[in-house]
């Protein structure tokens, strides 16, 4: 009796494990990694040797030139003219494009650059001393214009390009629509300005609209 229970348990197996999946191959490089087809040849940057998987290229291998995404902005990420070269090149009217969220129109709207900038000009300079570094409510949540196509009113706000690059920072500033934009938004308008600012987005917006105003005139504020 004793010697059968042995042999049952001796016969009793494991299963087999499952055979371990095959490794994949490596898929081809992102296209967003390369650089854009129109890219200024004397700004490449060098590639870097040994370096397995270009998908991991660390972030300052990005071509440091990209296509001006308007009249008003330079080649450089989150970067516009200043306001003397604009209104020499005849650019007086900074326009962009807006969405009504009961018709869901879209049409352009435009801001007269400089009677718009010296407005926000003279708000900061007569505030800054009150603002403690913050946006205030008015920036954070900017009210809605009234509709143009539906004539509702407060229901339409500015379309916020997905592709950071082409954020219209510009006409967002001189609207006061920055506070539409997202914190993340906010942080890669910081980052490519210089302003290796994190924190909450009353700090990181302040600091995009001051941001916006030096590069219109270093001079001010
Ligand atoms: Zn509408």
């Amino acid at each position: 009796m004793e010697d059968e229970r042995l042999v049952l348990t001796l016969s009793i197996r494991r299963p087999k494990p499952e055979p371990e999946p095959e490794p994949q191959p490596p898929r081809p490089p992102s296209p967003k990694n390369l650089p854009p087809p129109n890219h200024v040849p004397n700004h490449v940057p060098r590639p870097i040797r040994n370096r397995a998987n270009p998908r991991q290229a660390p972030r300052g291998l990005k071509p440091i030139e990209i296509p001006a995404p308007f009249d008003w902005a330079t080649t450089r990420r989150a970067s516009i003219h200043s306001l003397q070269y604009l209104l020499s090149a005849g650019i007086k009217r900074i326009s962009g494009e807006v969405q009504c969220k009961r018709c869901e129109g879209r049409y352009v709207i435009e801001y007269d650059l400089k009677t718009s900038f010296m407005e926000i000009g003279s708000f900061i300079r007569a505030n800054h001393g009150l603002m403690h570094d913050r946006a205030p409510k008015h920036w954070l949540s900017p009210t809605p214009l009234d509709c143009r196509i539906c004539r509702q009113s407060q229901c339409v706000k500015p379309i916020i390009a997905l592709k950071k690059q082409k954020i219209n920072w510009l006409f967002l500033f001189l609207g006061h629509m920055l506070g539409c934009c997202t914190l993340e938004q906010l942080k890669y308008f910081c980052k490519h300005t210089k302003n290796h600012r994190t924190g909450a987005k009353d700090r990181v917006l302040y600091l995009t609209y001051l941001g916006l105003c030096k590069q219109l005139d270093h001079t001010g504020l």
